[in-house]
């Protein structure tokens, strides 16, 4: 069987800390959905077309990774394209203890479903989506902190 992987999150936007991940997990899966949560109550900075088109240029090299849009439970996206694998990013403790409840809670509702968690290179262990979204409210260059080759605006 296929080792299908989704990589959740919000990609808003997409960061070389994420890049990094999705790179290292590549040889371990068939294939890999990066798979944007979309929340009705929760807009987003970017619009969702933006972060998939983002997300394509970047992984365009990589035919066993694709972009994807879920709504709802992980675990309910990872049943409906048969996935058995969530891959995670861990850059700090307090990743850690947040990832620890979401993975069990996760593991619990539908035991077929591994998470799999990836400790962050530590040039990339402070970057979070919310700080580049910070740096470009307030006019400074994100261009360090995201994918090479992406412009975000
Ligand atoms: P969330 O919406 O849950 O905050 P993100 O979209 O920011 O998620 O990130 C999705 C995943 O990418 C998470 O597992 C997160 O830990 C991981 N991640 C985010 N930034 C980095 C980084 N700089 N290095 C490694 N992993 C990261």
């Amino acid at each position: 069987m296929a080792r299908i992987a989704v990589f959740p999150g919000s990609f808003d936007p997409l960061t070389r800390g994420h890049e990094s991940i999705v790179r290292r997990a590549v040889p371990l899966f068939d294939e890999i959905f990066i798979a944007i949560g979309e929340n009705a109550e929760k807009k987003g900075f970017f619009p969702v077309e933006k972060r998939i088109e983002w997300i394509e240029r970047v992984f365009g090299d990589l035919p066993t990774v694709t972009v994807s849009t879920y709504s709802g439970l992980t675990v309910e996206y990872c049943r409906k394209i048969g996935a058995e694998f969530i891959v995670r990013g861990l850059r700090t403790s307090a990743d850690f203890e947040f990832e620890r409840s979401i993975g069990q809670i996760n593991k619990q509702l539908e035991p077929s479903v591994e998470t799999v968690f990836f400790l962050t290179t530590p040039e990339f262990s402070a970057l979070t989506s919310s700080i580049v979204r910070d740096i470009i409210r307030h006019g400074g260059d994100p261009l360090p902190f995201i994918p090479i080759g992406l412009k975000l605006i």
